[in-house]
C-alpha cells in the first residue's frame, strides 16, 4: 500500500491532501489527458461532476490547472442549486474552458423522449454565449443502469472508451476501495477513470454527514445571501 492511499481514509481531505492524492498518481506514471487523447496505459480521466455550485467548480478548475492538469466537467442545465445561465455562470464556463478542460452535461432522466432535444437546446444556449460543450454526458444519481444509457451523437462518460476501471469518492468516500491499492493501477498502469468531487472536502475537515450537508447549506445560502443584498429596500 503506497503511503498516499492512506489520505482518503483520514479525514485530511483538503486542498493539500487533493494535490498530494493527485500528486501520487503522478508519480506513478499517470497523466491526466483530455478524453480526446485516451489511450489504454498511463492515463487518467479526471471527472467533476457539478451538483453545487459552479463558482466551486471554477475553482477546482484552477486548481487542476496549476497542477498542469485537463479535468472534465459536467453540468446540469436543470439544477436546483445554480443556473447556468446567469452572467457570472457564463464567465466561469468560460474560463474552465480557457483552462482547456473539457465541459460536457449532468444530466437527471426525467424523459428519456426529450433529453436529446433538452440537451441540443442547452448546448445551442451556451454557444451563442461563447461556450462550446463537449459531446460528452454523465448522469445524475439513478445508480448502475447508468452505464447502458445512450443518448445518439452524445458519449456516455460512464462507460467511456470501456476502460473498465473506475472510482469514485461520492459523498467524500471511495465507496468502490482505493485506487491506490489496486495493482492493476499500480503496477500495471492501465487507465482509469477518476470521479472526483472535491466539494465535499473544500469546506473544511469535517467527517460526518451532517457537517457536510451543514457545509453545503452555508455554500449555497450565501449566493442567495449576495443576490438579495443587491436589492434596494425602502
Ligand atoms: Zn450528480
Amino acid at each position: 500500500m503506497l503511503s498516499e492511499s492512506k489520505l482518503i481514509k483520514t479525514n485530511q481531505f483538503n486542498k493539500k491532501s487533493y494535490f498530494k492524492f493527485l500528486n501520487s498518481f503522478k508519480k506513478l506514471g499517470y497523466n491526466f489527458i483530455s478524453y480526446k487523447q485516451i489511450k489504454k496505459k498511463n492515463n487518467i480521466l479526471l471527472r467533476h461532476d457539478v451538483d453545487f455550485s459552479v463558482d466551486l467548480a471554477k475553482k477546482i478548475a484552477i486548481w487542476d490547472h496549476k497542477q498542469g492538469i485537463k479535468s472534465h466537467f459536467f453540468f446540469q442545465y436543470d439544477s436546483p442549486f445554480y443556473n447556468l445561465g446567469t452572467h457570472k455562470n457564463i464567465e466561469n464556463l468560460k474560463l474552465i474552458k480557457k483552462l482547456k478542460h473539457s465541459i460536457g452535461f449532468h444530466i437527471t432522466i426525467k424523459n428519456f423522449n426529450t433529453i436529446r432535444k433538452d440537451l441540443l437546446i442547452f448546448e445551442k444556449f451556451l454557444k451563442v454565449n461563447g461556450i462550446k460543450i463537449d459531446k460528452i454526458f454523465s448522469i445524475h444519481k439513478i445508480g448502475s443502469k447508468k452505464y447502458n444509457i445512450k443518448i445518439p451523437s452524445y458519449q456516455n462518460f460512464f462507460n467511456f472508451n470501456s476502460l473498465g476501471i473506475y472510482y469514485s469518492d461520492s459523498g467524500g468516500s471511495f465507496r468502490f476501495g482505493n485506487p491506490l491499492n489496486n495493482n492493476e493501477i499500480i503496477i500495471n498502469k492501465s487507465s482509469f477513470q477518476l470521479n472526483l468531487h472535491p466539494i465535499w472536502w473544500t469546506s473544511g475537515n469535517k467527517i460526518k454527514k451532517r457537517n457536510k450537508i451543514k457545509n453545503i447549506k452555508k455554500l449555497t445560502t450565501k449566493i442567495f445571501d449576495d443576490e438579495l443584498n443587491t436589492y434596494r429596500l425602502l
